[in-house]
């Protein structure tokens, strides 16, 4: 069953400029800004520019391209970020929370990438 997208959610809200963003990266198909209320002292929401609700929808019916394009920005906004290990940072989490049991508040697929500290155990 598809997910049904609701166009009044926030993250749409800033893909159509109706509301301000600390933009980190943008490409063709996606979006990276920094989380309003950072966990940590890099906190980087990544959003595809597509409308999906949740990591499984986004894997399961975004283009390859849209898919390429989300995971190199990734790897770019960790570079530029300073934690990416190639590149003698420290490292970082990336995490989604997808639905209810999730917690996803934002019901349009986003990836957090947090770093910049020792994240600690994943202690839910
Ligand atoms: P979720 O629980 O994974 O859905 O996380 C939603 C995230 O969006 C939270 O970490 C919020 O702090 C963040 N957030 C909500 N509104 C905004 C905004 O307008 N700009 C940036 N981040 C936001």
């Amino acid at each position: 069953m598809p997910h049904d997208y609701d166009d009044s959610n926030i993250f749409a809200r800033i893909l159509r400029g109706e509301i301000p963003n600390d933009t980190v990266l943008e490409t063709e198909h996606t979006l990276a800004f920094r989380d309003i209320q950072p966990k940590a002292p890099s906190h980087v929401l990544v959003i595809p520019k597509g409308k999906y609700v949740t990591f499984d929808d986004f894997a399961e019916n975004a283009s390859p391209e849209e898919i390429t394009d989300f995971l190199r920005a990734c790897a770019q906004i960790a570079k530029a970020e300073g934690l990416s290990t190639a590149e003698g940072g420290h490292g970082f989490r990336a995490i989604t929370n997808a639905g209810s049991d999730g917690v996803q508040e934002v019901p349009h697929f986003h990836l957090h990438i947090l770093g910049g500290r020792v994240m600690g155990p994943m202690v839910l």
